[in-house]
This record gives structure tokens, sequence and C-alpha cells, in this order.
């Protein structure tokens, strides 16, 4: 079972979570200058990292608050946490 620590609740199970996908996807200011291709890309061209990957999770049947973490792609390991607008800390 995969255990993911939510910043303010603590560890819990996965089941308790839900993936948001890849963190730090800003939303272009004007849109409307934005060719199909440029929507395209940012609607739905995502990183497919091999590696360390900053991701947003909601604990969806806990406190259904929003973080930022840092999972490694290869071993499922989560290596670091942080609230969104907030410096994170390491995973213990
Ligand atoms: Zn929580």
């Amino acid at each position: 079972m995969l255990v993911i620590q939510c910043p303010w609740c603590g560890e819990r199970a996965e089941t308790e979570f839900n993936y948001g996908g890849e963190a730090d996807i800003v939303r272009p200011a004007d849109t409307e200058q934005l060719s199909d291709r440029e929507w395209g890309d940012y609607v739905f061209m995502r990183k497919n990292t091999f590696g360390v990957h900053r991701e947003q999770w909601v604990h969806t049947h806990g406190c259904r608050r929003w973080f930022i973490a840092e999972r490694d792609t290869r071993s499922y390991q989560f290596t670091h946490y942080e609230t969104i607008g907030e410096s994170g800390k390491e995973a213990s």
C-alpha cells in the first residue's frame, strides 16, 4: 500500500487521495491571443518524467486540501511535500 503524507493530516493510505496531475502548470495570461497549437499545448501537453516529478494531490477523503508532492516515478517514493504557495519539507 502506498502511503502519502498530507501536510495537514499526516500519513494516510493512498486510497484517501486523488492525483491532480503535473504541478506548476501556469494558465496563459491572454488566452484570446493564443494559437490553437499554443492552447492545445497548455491544455494537453504534459511531461512524462522518468525520475522525480512535481505533482498535485488532494486529500479527498480527509481535509480536502490540495498540496504539491515530489515523487520519483521509478520507485513511487515521495521525496518532498509542500502546501501550495509555501515552501515544503522533505518526506520522512
Ligand atoms: Zn489532509
